[in-house]
């Protein structure tokens, strides 16, 4: 078992972007796996190969529960390739030791991917745990961090100063998508990204 470093909010390499993966190669499935151990380590959810200082398309996600036994899922070059309505909820992220805030987030995501065989698939989620885990991972993916979705810039950095954090990035907020409404109602969006 190995596990890495977990690099913090206000680093500047969680703000690059991550390059493809061009083979699953014995480095990457190591890699994998010790993102893996570095997950569960830290009882995360999620987490992105930036966040152990690899800038790379690669996250991994756990989303069973206690009683549950353990279901890692891996996704290499990840795609969102369809998204749909909204949701909001409270979130937090290795990154961010102990800082959660409600950010927005699509209702419904479905993502192509390939595992950590290099065998390709397609996954949706609707309105739970998991969608939500898939979109901020992926985000990772392209510098983008938890608290640009903020619901409430204002509250969230009220967290962020509370838990020795650097502010929000005004610079770095994303708006809320227009022609969607909270319940999910409004149009899809495909291939947008
Ligand atoms: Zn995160």
């Amino acid at each position: 078992m190995s596990v890495r470093k977990i690099v913090e909010y206000g680093t500047p390499s969680l703000r690059e972007p991550s390059k493809e993966v061009h083979k699953v190669s014995s480095k990457i499935k190591t890699l994998i796996k010790d993102m893996l151990d570095t997950m569960y380590v830290n009882n995360g959810v999620g987490l992105a190969a930036p966040q152990v200082g690899e800038n790379l398309r690669i996250f991994v996600i756990d989303v069973s529960t206690n009683d549950e036994p353990l279901n890692p899922m891996v996704f290499i070059n990840p795609k969102i390739i369809k998204k749909s309505g909204l949701m909001k909820g409270d979130e937090g992220c290795l990154s961010f030791p102990q800082a959660y805030t409600e950010v927005w987030r699509y209702k419904k995501v479905m993502v192509k991917a390939l595992d950590r065989n290099g065998r390709s698939f397609v996954l949706e989620a609707d309105g739970d745990l998991l969608a939500r885990a898939i979109q901020h991972e992926y985000d990772h993916l392209d510098g983008i961090l938890f608290v640009d979705h903020a619901t409430n810039r204002f509250a969230a950095d009220e967290v962020l100063a509370k838990n020795n954090l650097p502010p929000v990035e005004v610079d770095k907020m994303i708006d809320i998508p227009e022609g969607e409404s909270e319940d999910g109602s409004a149009s899809s969006e495909e291939g947008k990204e």
